[in-house]
């Protein structure tokens, strides 16, 4: 952070850390799709929908890869293109399983370089290690519909 720019707020810092915990759940599970996503203060909840219930180990690998983004610093790019533009360079990834009206033919792109890549129109922090540290609370799967959930904290570096 330069001088004379104010520090993210706790919510900027939480909606920032399901980006970067979304990585970590792609890369140590394979799952690509977000459902929803739930901010409030520092907790946050990220689901996404998987075939089966992670583990434990699985569980704990997921925090210490996103906490290992968050301690590179890694840049937190916001890229404005149209749609075309967006899906030319990464296809559907960009999207959730909630759809994008087709009406909005202009995106916002979240994108951390070789992490995450999201549509998404929310504020968020300048780099990963603003967010200071992400903790898994618990997490609840729910075999009928498919879906992880994940609750977390975010703390102070
Ligand atoms: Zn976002």
């Amino acid at each position: 952070m330069s001088m004379g720019e104010r520090p993210p707020s706790v919510e900027t810092r939480t909606h920032t850390a399901l980006h970067v915990l979304k990585g970590a759940v792609q890369r140590v599970l394979g799952a690509r799709w977000t459902a929803s996503v739930y901010v409030k203060g520092s907790h946050g909840r990220l689901t996404v929908r998987y075939h089966r219930r992670p583990t434990p180990e699985e569980m704990e690998r997921v925090e210490e890869e996103a906490n290992r983004k968050i301690e590179e610093d890694a840049p937190v790019e916001e890229l404005e293109m149209t749609r075309e533009e967006a899906e030319a360079r990464w296809g559907d990834a960009i999207y959730d399983l909630f759809p994008l009206p087709p009406s909005v033919r202009r995106v916002r792109i979240l994108h951390i370089r070789d992490w995450s890549v999201n549509a998404c129109r929310e504020t968020h922090t300048r780099t990963t290690g603003e967010i200071g540290g992400i903790r898994v609370r618990r997490f609840r799967y729910r075999p009928s519909r498919e879906l992880l959930e994940i609750s977390f904290d975010v703390v102070d570096a």
